[in-house]
C-alpha cells in the first residue's frame, strides 16, 4: 500500500541520509587536511634540489580546495568523492614516483585506502585500491621507471603490508555496510509491526496518528481530495456471545480480507478499535467512495464465513466523508463518524 511504502521509505531515507553524512565528513576532513598539509609540504621544500615535488604538492593541494569549493557549490556528494578519489590516487602515484623528502613518500600511501573506503563504498573502493596496489607495485619492482630509489626488501615490505591494510579496511567496510542493511530491515520491520494489527494485519490507528497525518502534509497532491469510510459491524458483540469470540476473531479477519479484495491497491485500510475499521481512499471523491462502500457492504452479505458447517453472515454499517484540505483530515473522519451514527440509527446495514 502506498502509506507502507511511504513508512519503509522514510527510515530508509534516515539511513541515507546520516551516511551521505560521513562521507561529507571524509571528503572535507580529507580536502583541507590534506591541502593544508601539502601547503605545509611544499612550502618546506621550495628551493629545493627537486623543482616537481613542491609542484606536486601545491598542485595537489589546489585541487583539493577547488574540489571541495565545486561540492559546496553544486551540492553533488557522488561526483566530488569520485574526484577527491582521483585526486587521492593521482597524489599516492606522483608522490611514490618522486619519493617524498628524504625517501619518506611510501609513508603517506598508507592512510589512502581507508580514505577510498570512506569515499567511495566497498565495491568501487576494492577495486580502485587494487588498482593503485597494483601500479604501485609496478612501480616499485621496475625501479627504472621511477625517479625515487627505494629498497629492494622496503618495496616488498611495503606492498605486503599495504595488501594487509586493504584487506582489514574491505572486511571492516563489507560487514559495516552488511550490518547497516539487516539494521535497516529490522527497523523497517519493527516500524511496519507497531503500525499493524496482529489480528487482522490491517493498519491500526498508531499508523493514522504518527504516519498519515505527516504524509497528507508532505505529499498532498498525491491524496487529494481524499475520501473516508468508517465501517462498523452490526451487533457483533451477540456474534461473539452466541459462538465465542474465537468465530468472532475469524469474523474479524475474514472481513479483513474482504476488505483488501474490495479496496485498491492506493487505498489505506484500519482497524481502530474491536470491531471498527476506517478506509482512506486516496483521490477519490466522497460520492464515488460511496459506491465503494456500498460494494463492501453487499459483499459482506454475499459472502458469510463459513464456520464448520455454519455460516456466519454479519452485516456492517458504513460513513462516508470527503477531505479536500490536508489540515482538515481529523474533520473528515469526525464527519464520517457523525454519518455512521446515522448509518445506525436507520436501521444499520447502511451507507450514509
Ligand atoms: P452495533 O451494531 O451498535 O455496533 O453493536 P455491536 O454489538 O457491534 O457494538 P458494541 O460496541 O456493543 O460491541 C462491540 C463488540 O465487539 C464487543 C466486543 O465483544 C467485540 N469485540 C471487540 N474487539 C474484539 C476482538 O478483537 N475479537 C472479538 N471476537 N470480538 C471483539
Ligand atoms: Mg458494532
Ligand atoms: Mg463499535
Amino acid at each position: 500500500m502506498l502509506l507502507q511504502v511511504a513508512l519503509n521509505k522514510d527510515s530508509a531515507r534516515q539511513a541515507e541520509k546520516i551516511d551521505a553524512r560521513r562521507r561529507r565528513y571524509i571528503l572535507s576532513f580529507v580536502s583541507y587536511i590534506t591541502s593544508v598539509v601539502m601547503f605545509i609540504y611544499g612550502f618546506k621544500n621550495l628551493g629545493g634540489e627537486v623543482a616537481l615535488l613542491p609542484l606536486i604538492l601545491f598542485g595537489t593541494g589546489a585541487t583539493f580546495l577547488i574540489n571541495i569549493s565545486y561540492f559546496r557549490w553544486s551540492g553533488n556528494l557522488n561526483l566530488a568523492c569520485n574526484i577527491e578519489a582521483v585526486l587521492v590516487g593521482f597524489f599516492v602515484l606522483a608522490l611514490v614516483y618522486q619519493g617524498g623528502f628524504n625517501n619518506t613518500a611510501l609513508y603517506w600511501v598508507f592512510p589512502f585506502p581507508a580514505i577510498l573506503f570512506g569515499l567511495l563504498g566497498v565495491k568501487k573502493a576494492l577495486l580502485s585500491n587494487a588498482l593503485l596496489l597494483v601500479v604501485l607495485g609496478v612501480m616499485l619492482f621496475i625501479p627504472d621507471i621511477i625517479m625515487a630509489d627505494y629498497k629492494e626488501a622496503e618495496a616488498s615490505r611495503f606492498i605486503a603490508s599495504l595488501l594487509i591494510v586493504i584487506i582489514v579496511c574491505w572486511i571492516n567496510d563489507h560487514y559495516r555496510e552488511r550490518s547497516h542493511e539487516a539494521m535497516d530491515l529490522l527497523q523497517q520491520s519493527k516500524e511496519v509491526q507497531a503500525n499493524t494489527d496482529p489480528l487482522t494485519l490491517l493498519l491500526n490507528r498508531r499508523f493514522i496518528d504518527s504516519s498519515l497525518n505527516i504524509n497528507l502534509q508532505q505529499q498532498a497532491d498525491a491524496f487529494l481530495p481524499m475520501a473516508v469510510i468508517i465501517c462498523d459491524i452490526d451487533h457483533f458483540k451477540q456474534l461473539n456471545d452466541q459462538h465465542g469470540h474465537a468465530a468472532g476473531d475469524a469474523v474479524l479477519r475474514h472481513l479483513a480480507n474482504l476488505f483488501r479484495r474490495n479496496l485498491r491497491q492506493q487505498d489505506i485500510a484500519c482497524r481502530i478499535g474491536g470491531e471498527e475499521f476506517l478506509f482512506f481512499l486516496p483521490k477519490t471523491s466522497a460520492d464515488d467512495a460511496m459506491l465503494v462502500a456500498e460494494k463492501i457492504r453487499q459483499a459482506l452479505l454475499d459472502q458469510p464465513l463459513q464456520h464448520g458447517k455454519l455460516a456466519l453472515p454479519v452485516t456492517a454499517s458504513f460513513g462516508v466523508a470527503g477531505c479536500h484540505d490536508s489540515n482538515s483530515l481529523a474533520a473528515a473522519i469526525e464527519h464520517a463518524d457523525k454519518q455512521l451514527y446515522l448509518a445506525k440509527h436507520s436501521g444499520r446495514n447502511l451507507v450514509c
